[in-house]
């Protein structure tokens, strides 16, 4: 069903506000509202958390609901444009932690002392 919201803003251009638009101009019920972003600076804003290159993606949340959807966006990622020409660059990751703590019994990839 077509949503009757006329006009959306989306207040900064970080990752979240940046998704959040994209999803609602893919969303049919959104077709006929006007989407706009303000932001505080330019896109991308070098100063936002979201800018640079240098981010973990992992899916071992305790939330179920956020290790799903760390699960999904992995997938859209490693299978599609968006993660082409370098912008999405699987390098590993290794935890250490005790022998006693959640990361040192149950998960195969961490190493303990
Ligand atoms: C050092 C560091 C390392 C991190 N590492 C990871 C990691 O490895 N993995 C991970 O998943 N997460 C990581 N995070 C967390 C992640 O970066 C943030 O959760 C995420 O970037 C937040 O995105 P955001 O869009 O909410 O905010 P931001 O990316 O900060 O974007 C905010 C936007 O809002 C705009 N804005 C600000 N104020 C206003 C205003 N008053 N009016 C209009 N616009 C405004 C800014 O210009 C910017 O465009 C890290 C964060 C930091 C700081």
């Amino acid at each position: 069903m077509e949503s009757q919201i006329q006009r959306l803003i989306v207040i900064g251009a970080g990752c979240f506000g940046l998704s959040a638009a994209l999803e609602l101009c893919q969303d049919e019920a959104f077709a006929s509202t006007h989407i706009t972003i303000i932001s505080a600076s330019e896109i991308p804003d070098k100063n936002c958390a979201s800018f640079d290159i240098n981010r973990i993606v992992r899916t071992d949340y305790t939330s179920p609901l956020y290790a799903s959807l760390a699960a999904e966006a992995l997938e859209i990622w490693r299978h599609s444009d968006w993660g082409k020409e370098q912008r999405f660059v699987e390098s590993g990751l290794l935890m250490l932690g005790e022998a006693s703590t959640v990361f040192g019994t149950e998960n195969p990839c961490s190493v303990t002392q």
